[in-house]
C-alpha cells in the first residue's frame, strides 16, 4: 500500500478463555441507562435514551495503568456492561437485536466531569470530556456461550478496596436488545462495535494513585491504576 505513513495498528480485545481477538470498529455508549444515575446527575430519569461515542483507540484493553489524563480536576468513575457485537446493520429490530451480539465485557466510562459539565451547560460536543485518550478500560470479552444474555446481576466498582457503585443489570432502563433497536435508528452497525451500556448511581471523583476495581456478576473483572 501506497500510505503516507503507516496506518494506526487495528485495536482488538482479548477473548476471554481464547487465543483469539475481537477487532473493534467503532465505540458507542448511552447516556443515563440506570435512574438512579440519571438522578444523581440531576436528569429526567424518564428520558429516552441517547448516545455518544469515544475512539477505538480510547480503550484500555485489559485495565492496568491508566495515566491521569490532561485538563481536568474531576475524573470520575463509570461502570458499565459493554456488548459487543458480531453483526450488525441499520433499523434492526428488538427482537432480532440480540442476534447481533458477539459477547459480553465490564468496561470502565472515564469522564472528565467538570468538561463534561461545561459542555451541557453551553450546548456544546461531549467529546472533550468522554472521548480522550485511555478513556475506556475493558476487560477480556465473554463470548456468548460462556456467560448468555447476563440480564440481572450484580455491577459494581471499589475505588481503594471501597465500595462507591453498586447497582444490578436490572436496573437498565432501556435493555440490550432496545438500545441496539434504537442506536440502528441513527447509525448502521456492523461487525467489531462495541457498546457502553451505561452506569448505575455512585460515580465519584479519583485521583492519581487510586486503584480503580470493577465487576459484572458472571461476566468478569476489571482493575485499572490512576498514574
Ligand atoms: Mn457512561
Amino acid at each position: 500500500m501506497n500510505y503516507v505513513f503507516p496506518p494506526p495498528v487495528q485495536v482488538a480485545i482479548p477473548i476471554a478463555g481464547s487465543q483469539r481477538l475481537f477487532p473493534v470498529r467503532r465505540v458507542y455508549c448511552v447516556g443515563r441507562n440506570y435512574a438512579d444515575h440519571a438522578a444523581e446527575m440531576g436528569a429526567d430519569t424518564r428520558e429516552p435514551p441517547f448516545f455518544f461515542s469515544k475512539p477505538a483507540d480510547a480503550l484500555v484493553p485489559g485495565g492496568g495503568d491508566v495515566a491521569y489524563p490532561a485538563a481536568t480536576d474531576n475524573l470520575q468513575h463509570e461502570v458499565e456492561m459493554v456488548v459487543a457485537l458480531a453483526s450488525g446493520g441499520a433499523d434492526i429490530q428488538p427482537e432480532q437485536a440480540l442476534d447481533c451480539v458477539y459477547g459480553y465485557s465490564v468496561g470502565i466510562d472515564l469522564t472528565r466531569r467538570d468538561l463534561q459539565q461545561r459542555a451541557k451547560e453551553k450546548g456544546h460536543p461531549w467529546d472533550m470530556g468522554k472521548g480522550f485518550d485511555q478513556s475506556a478500560p475493558i476487560a477480556d470479552i465473554q463470548p456468548l456461550a460462556a456467560v448468555g444474555h447476563p440480564a440481572h446481576g450484580s455491577i459494581w466498582l471499589k475505588v481503594n478496596g471501597q465500595l462507591r457503585q453498586n447497582g444490578d443489570l436490572e436496573q437498565m432502563s432501556w435493555k440490550v436488545a432496545e438500545i441496539i433497536a434504537k442506536l440502528s435508528a441513527y447509525v448502521a452497525l456492523a461487525p467489531g462495535d462495541l457498546v457502553f451500556t451505561g452506569t448505575p448511581a455512585g460515580v465519584s471523583t479519583v485521583r492519581r494513585g487510586d486503584l480503580l476495581e470493577a465487576g459484572i456478576a458472571g461476566v468478569g473483572e476489571l482493575k485499572v491504576r490512576i498514574v
